[in-house]
């Protein structure tokens, strides 16, 4: 049913030149039309390594491909990423991708590099249906889901960026986790993200491993019981609040499945063990959701699931309706929390100075129609790891 207040479609791959761009398109799918035009299957296998094992964006790269297969392939076929408007780097070396798609609509593409890894915050949708009152993104009139191939699209080029093909095994790769937090309500568009994650962790290809994928959702529990046992990636939950009233106001969604089924999917996640937690994002709301008797709550509701908890500050935007909690509100907080065990470290934002460089630029591309800066991105794509 949500479906419906989604605009759920994502473009076709029509292209001017009649041509078909395979990035987004499952094995199968490629074996189908290459069977359609006479290719032999094993075909499939070498051309899908050559994508996403190696990075080719040519069939002419591709050498063990006699001459007459790849020009047959290249007349019918493309290699596509998205076309970056705008790249722009951080000083604490925070990068940022503004794409834009063949219809205009844009979304950002985000990585975070740490000690330890490197954290890639893609987007699964230009805009949001829903409309969390704390979240910019949620005032964005236009929407559109992503297809499969713009999903996957985002991580090319990154990789493509960072010159990671093939990847590197020496240690010192920078792209080494995806967080599903940039634009955009991932399970509102479950079928194009769920065919772009098995993309992105097949075997042949990037190979990702569902532990270095987390999907982060505002609780749309029949999805995210689907995306337990189909894709079983690693879960980051926007909680935000303890008790239904206060998350039905600031989050609608909770209208729809509140608390009791919520947490009731999250305690059926399989696979979550105390060395694999659920990720709980909490905003701090000044005066909201920020008392201690909140927190008490929040580690009462939690008892029983494997989770941590990411304390995010939350970030203002022009008119939003709610300010940040004070530090020392926050650090109380922690400290209830910690007392019961459990950790709950208060996200650091990254990328400060392009974020706000950010928030003027879209606001700019977009002035014409809706303002729409995703502020938030700068500290949601810390919360998790
Ligand atoms: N729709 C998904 C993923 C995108 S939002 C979701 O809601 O989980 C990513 C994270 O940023 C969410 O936890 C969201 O609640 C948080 N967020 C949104 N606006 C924010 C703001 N102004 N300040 C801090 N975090 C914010
Ligand atoms: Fe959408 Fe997530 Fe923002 Fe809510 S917090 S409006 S679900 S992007």
């Amino acid at each position: 049913m949500h479906n419906s207040h989604a605009k759920a479609f994502a473009p076709s791959q029509d292209r001017k030149d009649g041509k078909i761009n395979l990035i987004g398109l499952s094995r199968d799918e490629i074996g189908n039309l290459f069977a359609e035009r006479g290719l032999q299957a094993f075909r499939v296998k070498q051309v899908w390594q050559w994508i996403y094992g190696r990075g080719a964006t040519d069939f002419d790269a591709m050498t063990n491909l006699a001459k007459a297969v790849r020009a047959q392939l290249a007349d019918e076929f493309v290699i596509e990423r998205p076309r970056v408007k705008q790249a722009q780097n951080s000083v604490d070396g925070t990068a940022k991708w503004l794409l834009q798609f063949d219809d205009d609509q844009e979304v950002e593409t985000v990585h975070i590099p740490e000690a330890d890894r490197g954290t890639l915050c893609v987007s699964s949708q230009v805009g949001c249906t829903l409309t969390c009152k704390f979240c910019m993104t949620g005032t964005q009139k236009l929407v559109r889901n992503l297809s499969a191939g713009e999903v996957v699209g985002q991580i090319m080029l990154a990789r493509d960026a960072f010159g990671e093909w093939p990847t590197p095994t020496d240690g010192s790769r920078q792209l080494t986790n995806i967080v599903l937090m940039g634009m955009g309500e991932p399970l509102y568009n479950y079928e194009n993200v769920a065919k772009a994650m098995r993309i992105v962790m097949d075997p042949d290809g990037l190979a990702f491993s569902k532990r270095r994928i987390t999907l982060s959702t505002s609780g749309v529990v029949p999805e995210l019981r689907r995306c337990g046992t189909e894709l079983n990636v690693n879960l980051a939950i926007s909680l935000h609040a303890v008790n239904d009233e206060i998350r039905s106001e600031i989050m609608p969604i909770n209208k729809k499945y509140p608390l009791k089924e919520l947490l009731g999917a999250c305690r059926d996640y399989p696979g979550v063990s105390n060395a694999r937690r659920i990720t709980f994002e909490y905003v701090m709301l000044k005066g909201v959701n920020d008392s201690l008797a909140d927190a008490r709550e929040l580690v009462r509701i939690l008892r029983g699931i494997p989770a941590k908890i990411n304390l995010i500050p939350f970030n203002p935007w022009p008119n939003s309706p709610y300010e940040c909690s004070a530090p020392m509100t926050i650090t109380k907080f922690q400290d209830v929390l910690a007392r019961a065990g459990l950790s709950a470290p208060v996200r650091t934002t990254r990328g400060e100075d392009i974020s706000a460089a950010c928030g003027q630029l879209k606001s700019e591309s977009v002035r014409q129609r809706k303002p729409r800066p995703h502020d938030h991105l700068r500290a949601q794509v810390a919360a998790v790891g």
